[in-house]
């Protein structure tokens, strides 16, 4: 058993068409989180791009107009996600089983809000993971797709918890002072130690950073290393790592993983 790559990016704006573009010519796959609308930068998908997107990747919802669910009223959160997904549901004629909070932001009644619309799982902003986390609601990442300042990699450890499991990539990427080399360096752990790998990121960033020739090469760099039954969706990956563990087995290089930790 090998590395196993998932991806994911929110917010809907159109060059996530770029990025799927991308996606598919190194043959992966991934998530696309998407509000109906979005006050923070106002341009989203129209519905031919989520329908020509969606023949290909799997589309999740991203509340109806990109809430920070943890300062909403229980009626707001509870509209915010179902209507997210009701519309979501509306355009393609089919279930969305994911959703992913927007900012990273909520609180436990949120957690059960979105079960109880009827999602499967959910992903957080919880970075320097190589697994797909103890609960399918809170599902973690690895790394987002970002030049970040080494500081705000401390801060989201130090707020988020769940240390035994991160220190490794927390070192890892407090070691290299460029935003591309703790990126290498990061795949590259999980590579050596046959765990998950999780990049998530905005399209709309790697347009303002022109880093489209950085993300091209990097997608590159994990093809070449992950065997394509591992390239997965976030709801795959969330059924791999959920199911295996309610069967009571062990998930995706997660004993190598702990055994890494011990050592
Ligand atoms: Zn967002």
């Amino acid at each position: 058993m090998g590395v196993v790559f998932t991806c994911s990016f929110d917010d809907g704006h159109p060059s996530d068409m770029k990025t799927a573009d991308l996606l598919q010519k190194h043959g992966l796959k991934g998530t696309f989180f998407l509000p109906v609308t979005n006050w923070e930068d106002g341009e989203v998908m129209a519905r031919p791009q989520i329908l020509e997107l969606a023949r290909h990747f799997e589309i999740g919802s991203h509340t109806y107009g990109h809430c920070y669910l943890s300062g909403a009223s229980a009626a707001e959160a509870r509209y915010q996600i179902s209507e997210g997904k009701k519309h979501l549901e509306d355009v393609l004629g089919k279930r969305i089983a994911g959703f992913c909070y927007p900012g990273g932001k909520y609180r436990q009644r949120d957690i059960e809000l979105v079960k109880t619309a009827g999602f499967t799982y959910a992903r957080t902003t919880m970075n320097l993971r190589f697994d797909a986390g103890d609960k399918p609601f809170e599902m973690p990442t690895t790394i987002q797709f970002y030049p970040h300042h080494r500081s705000v990699y401390f801060r989201n450890f130090a707020r988020l918890g769940e240390w035994a499991k991160r220190q490794d990539g927390l070192l890892l990427a407090l070691k290299y002072p460029h935003w591309m080399d703790r990126l290498y360096a990061l795949f590259d752990y999980a590579c050596e130690h046959r765990v998950a790998f999780h990049l998530w990121g905005h399209s709309k960033q790697f347009e303002q950073l022109n880093a489209w020739r950085q993300l091209d090469d990097f997608l590159a760099y994990v093809a070449s290393n992950v065997a394509v039954q591992d390239r997965l969706s976030n709801e795959q990956m969330a059924a791999r790592y959920f199911k295996a563990k309610e069967a009571g087995e062990v998930a995706v290089g997660e004993k190598l993983l702990a055994k890494s930790l011990e050592n």
